[in-house]
């Protein structure tokens, strides 16, 4: 995976309105729309209240980032996510008491103007965002000016990972993907990726936990944003002896479906492999995620393939696995591959990522939504868990 990427943080003038929130009660979105119009793209955003923002624009891809405070999104899911300079938009927590609105452009664009127009009328408050089309060279002039935001986050230190000691059960930390910002797959029905992921996540700690012999922990509980490296992180500083990363694809071929079990290598088993790899390693870019600093901490986080090991153990799990799921989900033809998931990057805690199926088919997406299939696939993964700790002595 590389990420070689042109990430510049500005703040652009006057982005920031230093409006007081009207009241301490939370905060509402209830609508998010797109104006085409002949000089410009508007966004607006309806809210139950006045906000702070502010915004910083991305290059490589062309993005526009909103930031706002914690907000309750209750936006109608046939929102328009596409128009005139925007390619796409997502929405949802980016970290801690911070909502995050990620535009993406169809090519370089400023925004000339960003007001919130109080309540008047019917209408509650507004945020109006103008974007113009710009050139390239006026997109990263603007960047260049000297970043006056606070620095997201520091990603956490990569530490030694914590040793579990003899008495403790083992520890096998769940990973949902996507989450916040980040929805990961859009099914069929419409529905994410995020929330697959995370319902399943919670049925096999609990499929777990009911055999009784290996501890768990999820890397999210909600749906927030986690960075790719912080979800590595979180497994080496809790002590992971496992980690499983829950997934489920979307493609626009609606017929194919089928599970798939991945390990991480140097080199994907195949294209597709690679090509799924680096679709869920865009995860951060996907949520507007700074990249500052992450080549310095790809070199010492990262693998080192000479750590054969925990690769083998991560090999021997899928291998367990596949049969366990085989019975309950059609698997694709070759259901053990291998490509540079960031996510399976701890050099110390062998790790694999299931794709359940395909959201984008009907009865893939009827499966993974259906809570009879997900407590029989949380129980068939939790006998993989069991058989590969036993297998070791565990
Ligand atoms: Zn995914």
């Amino acid at each position: 995976m590389k990420f070689n990427i042109r990430y510049f943080l500005i703040l652009l003038t006057g982005a920031v309105c230093f409006l007081p929130s009207v009241a301490m009660a939370e905060l509402v979105a209830r609508d998010i729309r797109i104006g085409v119009h002949r000089d410009k793209t508007r966004l607006v955003l309806d809210l139950s209240g006045t906000v702070r923002h502010q915004i910083f624009a991305l290059a490589d891809p062309y993005r526009i980032v909103v930031d706002l405070p914690d907000i309750s999104w209750q936006v109608p899911a046939a929102a328009r996510r596409q128009g005139g300079l925007i390619a796409g938009l997502r929405y949802g927590q980016y970290q801690t008491g911070n909502a995050r609105v990620v535009l993406d452009l169809t090519g370089p664009g400023l925004v000339v103007k960003s007001v919130i127009i109080p309540a008047s009328g019917n209408h509650g408050p507004r945020l109006v965002i103008d974007i113009k089309r710009s050139t390239r060279q006026a997109f990263l002039a603007k960047l260049r000016l000297p970043p006056k935001q606070p620095r997201p986050a520091p990603a956490p230190p990569v530490t030694a990972k914590t040793k579990r000691t003899p008495s403790q059960k083992p520890l096998v930390v769940i990973d949902p993907g996507h989450g916040g910002v980040d929805p990961g797959a859009i099914g069929i029905s419409g529905i994410f990726e995020k929330r697959v992921s995370l319902g399943m996540a919670r049925q096999v700690r609990k499929a777990i936990l009911k055999r009784g012999r290996q501890r768990v922990r999820l890397t999210r509980v909600r749906d927030s944003f986690i960075p790719l490296r912080r979800r590595v992180a979180i497994a080496r500083s809790a002590g992971a002896d496992l980690f499983i990363s829950i997934h489920a694809d979307s493609i626009a071929n609606r017929r194919v479906r089928g599970g798939g079990i991945y390990t991480l290598s140097e080199n994907a088993s195949d294209k597709e492999a690679a090509a799924l790899a680096a679709k869920e390693n865009r995860a951060d870019l996907i949520a507007g995620l700074n990249l500052k600093g992450h080549d310095d901490e790809v070199t010492s986080i990262l693998i080192d393939l000479t750590q054969r090991e925990t690769m083998n153990y991560s090999a021997n799990f899928a291998t367990t696995l596949v049969p366990e799921l085989r019975q309950l989900i059609h698997m694709r033809r070759k259901p053990h591959r291998f490509a540079g998931f960031v996510v399976l990057k701890a050099p110390d805690v062998p790790s694999v990522l299931i794709e359940l199926g395909y959201l984008s088919n009907r009865q893939d997406e009827r499966m993974l939504t259906s809570p009879k299939s997900r407590a029989a696939i949380a129980a068939a993964i939790a006998r993989a868990v069991d058989n590969y700790f036993k297998a070791q002595k565990l």
